[in-house]
This record gives structure tokens, sequence and C-alpha cells, in this order.
């Protein structure tokens, strides 16, 4: 085992996100050292936690539930 991929998982119960890729719908999300969104700021990139795709997008709940 050479190599070790650390995920951290981070969950502020705020904003629902959903993967496109696995469907996975959350508040939590994936974040992994190797990706750094903003070496300025230290900002991560971040991942489906369940299949840490990068496809994971905040999702805006819409009231009324209609769709389009
Ligand atoms: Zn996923």
């Amino acid at each position: 085992m050479a190599k070790v991929d650390k995920w951290y998982t981070q969950d502020i119960g705020e904003d629902l996100s959903e993967c496109l890729d696995c469907g996975y719908k959350g508040t939590d999300w994936a974040e992994n050292d190797k990706y750094i969104f903003d070496t300025e700021t230290g900002e991560c990139e971040v991942f489906c936690p369940e299949c840490h795709s990068p496809h994971y997008y905040i999702t805006i709940q819409k009231k009324g539930g209609k769709s389009g």
C-alpha cells in the first residue's frame, strides 16, 4: 500500500448537495488534501462522500415542488 487517499468528510448541515453520478443527496461532503481548489484561501474542492465524484453540487430546493 504505497498510496493512501485521505478523505475528510464535513457536514455543516446547511446546503443540500446532490451527486450527479450516484444520485446521493446530503448536506455533507468529502474533501481531499490532494485537491485544493484555491491554494490562497485553502479552499478545497468538494466531492461526493459516497462515490468521491467531483460532480457534486449544491442543489437549490425550491418551495412548492414544481418540476419543470
Ligand atoms: Zn456520488
